[in-house]
C-alpha cells in the first residue's frame, strides 16, 4: 500500500530538498499505532524541519509535521481501535520520528490523544500544538490565581498561531487582552477574536531601563522572549505571573530579578512536548469547552502538501497568520 508524504531528503554535500513523494508503507516506523492521518499543521519548529532541520532532525530521509489527527487504522495496543477518532502533538514526532505529513502515520500509543466530543480532525489541526499550548498557559495562570476580575491579560506574538489562540480563549472566558503585534493590518482580526487593546510591538520590545515600571498587567501569555519578555516582567502587577511560550524574538532573557523580588511576580515556564498524558486530556477538554468555534475557524489558512515547503519559509519569517490547516489527501 502506497501513500503521499512529503519527504525531506539530504545530498552528500548537507543540502536539504523537500518534495511531495510516494511511498510505501513498509517504510513507516515501527509503532504500536497506524493512523490514516488527515490534517496536519505548520508550527515554527516545522519549518526549521521542512527545511534545513534546524537541529532537530536525526535520520534522513525524514517525514516532518509535529502535529496530526487522524482515524486509527490498526492497533496493537488494547487502547485504541480502528475507527477512533486521534490527535497528536509533540513528543518529538516530526522532529525524531516521523510526522504528520502525509497521508500515513505510525507511532507509539503513548503519545496518541483520544479526540474529545465535538472537536473534528480539522478543527483539531487548526488548534494543533500552538493551540494546545495556549491552553496550557491559560490554565498555568489559573492555577497561579487570575480570575477576570484583575485586569488586563497581555498576549504577546498575539497575530501568531499560540496568540491567536490564547486571544479567543481569554477573551471568551472574560478576560480583557491586550494583543501585542508588529502587524498594524492585523487588528481587526485580533479584534474579532476578543482583543479589546492593540498594543503596537515596538511600544514594548525596548530593552528594559527600569526594571520597574507602572503595573498594568495582571497576566501575561509570551510567544515572544528576550527583550519583550524582560520589559513585560516590570510591568506587571503585584503577584501576577508570566507564562513564557516561545522564543519567536530570540531564547535570551535581558531582564532584571527586581520584579520577582520587590512584586512577587511569578515566570511560569510551558512546555507542551513532554507534557504528561493526563495533563493533555484535561487541556484537550478544555480546548472543546472553551475556545469557541466560530472564532477558530476565523484563524485558519487552509493548505495541502505541495504548499508547505513555501509555507515552513514563511513561518520562520513570522509571516503566518493564525493556523495553517493542511489537507493531507
Ligand atoms: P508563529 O510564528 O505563528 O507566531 C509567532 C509570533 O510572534 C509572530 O506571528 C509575531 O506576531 C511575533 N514575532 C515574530 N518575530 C518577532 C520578533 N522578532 N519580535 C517580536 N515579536 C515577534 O509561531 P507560534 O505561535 O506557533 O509559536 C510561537 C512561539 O512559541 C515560537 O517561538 C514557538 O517555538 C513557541 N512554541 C513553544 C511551545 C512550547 O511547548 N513551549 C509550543 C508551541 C510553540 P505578531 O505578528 O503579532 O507581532
Amino acid at each position: 500500500m502506497s501513500f503521499k508524504a512529503l519527504l525531506v531528503e539530504k545530498d552528500e554535500e548537507g543540502k536539504t530538498t523537500a518534495a511531495v513523494q510516494q511511498l510505501d508503507e513498509a517504510q513507516l516506523p515501527e509503532g504500536d499505532v497506524t493512523i490514516a492521518v488527515e490534517y496536519s499543521t505548520v508550527n515554527y519548529k516545522d519549518g526549521l524541519c521542512v527545511g534545513s532541520g534546524g537541529g532537530l532532525v536525526r535520520n534522513y530521509p525524514h517525514v516532518p509535521g509535529v502535529d496530526f489527527a487522524g482515524t486509527v487504522e490498526a492497533s496493537s495496543d488494547d487502547r485504541y481501535k480502528p475507527g477512533d477518532k486521534v490527535v497528536l502533538t509533540g513528543w518529538r514526532v516530526g522532529e525524531a520520528w516521523w510526522g504528520g505529513y502525509a497521508q500515513k502515520a505510525c507511532v507509539k500509543a503513548d503519545w496518541l490523544v483520544p479526540l474529545p466530543d465535538g472537536i473534528s480532525t480539522r478543527n483539531a489541526m487548526a488548534i494543533g500544538t500552538a493551540g494546545f499550548t495556549a491552553m496550557l498557559a491559560v490554565m498555568a495562570l489559573e492555577d497561579h490565581g487570575l480570575k477576570p476580575a484583575d485586569g488586563p491579560v497581555l498576549v504577546t506574538g498575539a497575530a501568531g498561531g499560540v496568540g491567536s489562540v490564547a486571544t479567543a480563549i481569554l477573551a471568551n472566558l472574560g478576560y480583557e487582552v491586550a494583543a501585542v503585534t508588529g502587524r498594524p493590518e492585523t487588528a481587526d482580526y485580533l479584534k474579532s477574536l476578543g482583543a479589546t487593546q492593540i498594543v503596537p510591538r515596538e511600544e514594548i520590545n525596548e530593552t528594559v531601563k527600569r526594571p520597574l515600571e507602572k503595573e498594568v498587567w495582571a497576566g501575561c501569555i509570551d510567544a515572544v522572549g528576550s527583550a519583550m519578555l524582560a520589559r513585560v516582567l516590570g510591568q506587571m502587577k503585584y503577584g501576577a505571573s508570566v507564562a513564557a511560550v516561545g522564543l519567536a524574538a530570540g531564547a535570551d532573557l535581558p531582564a532584571s530579578v527586581i520584579p520577582f523580588l520587590l512584586r512577587g511576580v511569578n515566570l511560569l515556564g510551558i512546555d507542551s512536548v513532554m507534557k504528561p498524558y493526563d495533563a493533555r486530556v484535561k487541556a484537550w477538554e478544555r480546548l472543546a469547552k472553551d475556545l469557541p468555534l466560530e472564532k477558530l475557524e476565523a484563524m485558519i489558512e487552509p493548505a495541502t502538501l505541495p504548499d508547505l515547503p513555501g509555507l515552513g519559509k514563511a513561518i520562520l519569517k513570522g509571516q503566518v497568520k493564525g493556523r495553517v490547516v493542511v489537507d493531507v489527501n
